[in-house]
This record gives C-alpha cells, sequence and structure tokens, in this order.
C-alpha cells in the first residue's frame, strides 16, 4: 500500500507535544526515527499526517517524515519503510493517547 502526504488536517488534534511525539509515543520509540519513506535516510522532523493512496476513506495515519518530504509540494504517493507499515499509528487520539 502506498501513502500520500495529505496536509489538510482540520480537526485532528492529539494531546501529545507533536505529531512526531506521538509517533513515538505509539512506537515505545525513545530516539529520533529515520524519514519513513522507503530509501530516505534523512532524520524525521516532524511526523506527517498521511492516507493510502488509493481510497480517500482511509483513516489518517502519522508517518514520521524528513522535511523534504513534508514539504506542501511532495505530494506523489509513496511507500514506507516496512517498520513503519508493520506498527501503524492512528491519528485518532480517542483511539490511541488517551486511552493509554
Ligand atoms: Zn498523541
Ligand atoms: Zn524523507
Amino acid at each position: 500500500m502506498q501513502f500520500k502526504n495529505t496536509p489538510n488536517t482540520t480537526g485532528l488534534t492529539c494531546n501529545c507535544t507533536s505529531w512526531l511525539d506521538h509517533w513515538m509515543k505509539n512506537n515505545g520509540s525513545h530516539s529520533t526515527p529515520q524519514c519513513s519513506v522507503i530509501q530516505c535516510t534523512t532524520k524525521a522532523v516532524v511526523g506527517g499526517r498521511v492516507k493510502a493512496c488509493d481510497d480517500e476513506h482511509s483513516p489518517w495515519l502519522i508517518v514520521p517524515l524528513c522535511s523534504a518530504h513534508n514539504a506542501s509540494h511532495f505530494t506523489d504517493c509513496f511507500d514506507v519503510k516496512a517498520s513503519v507499515r508493520r506498527n501503524p499509528v492512528s491519528a485518532n487520539a480517542e483511539k490511541s493517547c488517551r486511552k493509554k
């Protein structure tokens, strides 16, 4: 499954410091991950809000992204690393942080 960066995220909120923090918390990660885009080895700076490329109704997911891949002009569909795909992090706080 491929994902695309979807910057219009009205209504998504969480009590985490940032979406990157949100992703790390949900993965039990204590160090800053690399960007999720396959073959990109740059350190992530944000938690990007993405959707499945082929499904308008897919749930919002958070994946770590570097600044280049979080740019608003980066609208290509992309593959994510297997490690990221294995642990999808929902952007829906009701189903993630607040229930923990
Ligand atoms: Zn959170
Ligand atoms: Zn990247």
